[in-house]
């Protein structure tokens, strides 16, 4: 759901497939890393806050149209789906917080902006760090995640290296 031109879009009408192809490399890209993944969501959020209720509404059902409609025509969406279903399930009689994306702009509010190396103001150049590393194997957790400076994080980084 991201906000395409209309050059792109017409690009991607001539080359459906290969653009199908391309989408789905980028988005593994980008949710095999807990950070990027976490951006790419808020991204999306603030997108769906910023359309009007009868946007919404035309997305929705043009959505279901198509959900409906490969539905009937995929078995292997169909399977994917009914997965996906049950993971979802799954997620929601137990493990709780586990895959959870962090929002960002909350997790700022928790830390109040401050870097939690050196205990100064982050700034808007603020990343997300892993108090464990998820290289020590820390999770990508609330609890495992604060505010830093993007140099911060870097020389905690190199120092960690002769840790290990
Ligand atoms: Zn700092």
């Amino acid at each position: 759901m991201t906000v395409a031109s209309e050059k792109t879009k017409a690009w991607k009408r001539a080359n459906s497939d290969w653009a199908r192809e391309y989408e789905k490399l980028r988005k593994r890209r980008i949710h095999a890393d807990p950070e990027r993944r976490d951006k790419e969501n808020e991204t999306q959020r603030r997108y769906r806050e910023s359309l009007t209720a009868s946007q919404k509404e035309k997305y929705r059902k043009s959505m279901l149209a198509r959900h409906r409609s490969r539905m009937l025509s995929d078995p292997d969406y169909k399977q994917r789906h009914r997965a996906q279903q049950k993971r979802a399930t799954a997620r929601r009689r137990g493990a709780v917080g586990v895959g959870e994306p962090i929002r960002r702009d909350l997790l700022y509010k928790r830390d109040r902006g401050i870097c939690h190396i050196c205990l100064r103001p982050a700034g808007a150049e603020w990343v997300m760090d892993h108090v464990i590393p998820i290289a020590a194997g820390g999770r990508h957790m609330w609890h495992n995640v604060a505010v830093a400076h993007r140099e911060c994080n870097q020389r905690k980084g190199a120092r960690q290296i002769h840790l290990f």
